[in-house]
């Protein structure tokens, strides 16, 4: 059979681990040449890389802080110079807190908007330079800008913004064959969320939801991959 995303290039940003690893592997698996991306994490983005290779599928891994404007211009030329073109992006790489109101600082809005929103919104800035005829855009946005947990008022307003733009996005891009649509998980287990702490919660979590179970990375992964390929031509600006 075919694969889905046979000949596509795809960059996904913050890849070395979590919900990005898995995404950037189910990519590959369906044929696309695909940049994990990583901050700080050189380690685990070449494990990714290598395990993607084992596999039969192509990859690379190229370190860019997404909260800086230069490091994502690097990332998106060094992917060009390697794979030769673009045709998906991933929004992932994003970084969550609990912090009750009275702890807000400027530097704690900053660290969540700076990657969250504005690193987002200039990594799909710098994709509109290499897309050709048509492009991609997946955007990992999350439950909570609905759902607005309590001690979640900075990174809630950061996922509310990724569901904006999203929707303000498809509009704009649409009339040039880009789609853009986001993705939101409830409570996933990933390294992320074990070393914040998240777990904790796990079993209240669990309780409220239908299938009673929490998330996995690779139950994320195949919507990434549909909202990437042709499967979804006719739909963009959704969540
Ligand atoms: P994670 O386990 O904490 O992994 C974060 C990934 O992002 C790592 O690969 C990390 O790379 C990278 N990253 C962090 N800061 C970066 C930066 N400035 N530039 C480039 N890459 C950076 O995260 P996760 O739980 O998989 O979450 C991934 C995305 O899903 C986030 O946008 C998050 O908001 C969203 N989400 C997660 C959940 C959940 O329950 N896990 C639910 C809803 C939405 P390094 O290790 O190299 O720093």
């Amino acid at each position: 059979m075919a694969k889905k995303l046979e000949g596509k290039v795809a960059i996904v940003t913050g890849a070395s681990k979590g919900i990005g690893a898995s995404i950037a592997r189910f990519l590959a698996n369906e044929g696309a040449s695909v940049v994990v991306n990583y901050a700080s994490s050189k380690e685990d983005a070449e494990k990714v890389v290598a395990e993607i290779i084992r596999s039969g599928g192509k990859a690379v891994a190229i370190q860019a802080n997404v909260s800086n404007p230069l490091d994502i211009q690097t990332l998106f030329s060094k992917a060009k110079q390697t794979f030769g073109k673009l045709d998906i992006l991933v929004n992932n790489a994003g970084i969550y807190e609990n912090i009750p109101v009275e702890n807000i600082t400027t530097e704690h809005f900053h660290k969540i908007f700076d990657l969250n929103v504005l690193g987002l919104l200039l990594a799909t800035k710098e994709a509109l330079k290499y897309f050709e005829s048509s492009g991609s855009i997946v955007n990992i946005s999350s439950i909570v800008s609905t759902l607005a947990p309590a001690n979640a008022s900075v990174y809630s307003a950061s996922k509310a913004a990724v569901d904006a733009i999203t929707k303000s996005l498809a509009k704009e891009l649409g009339p040039r064959k880009i789609r853009i649509n986001s993705i939101n998980p409830g409570l996933v287990e990933t390294e992320g969320t074990q070393s914040k702490g998240y777990m904790q919660h796990r079993e209240h979590v669990e309780e409220s939801t239908p299938l009673k179970r929490i998330g996995q990375p690779d139950d994320i992964a195949p919507a990434a991959v549909f909202l990437a390929s042709d499967e979804s031509d006719w739909i963009t600006g959704e969540t």
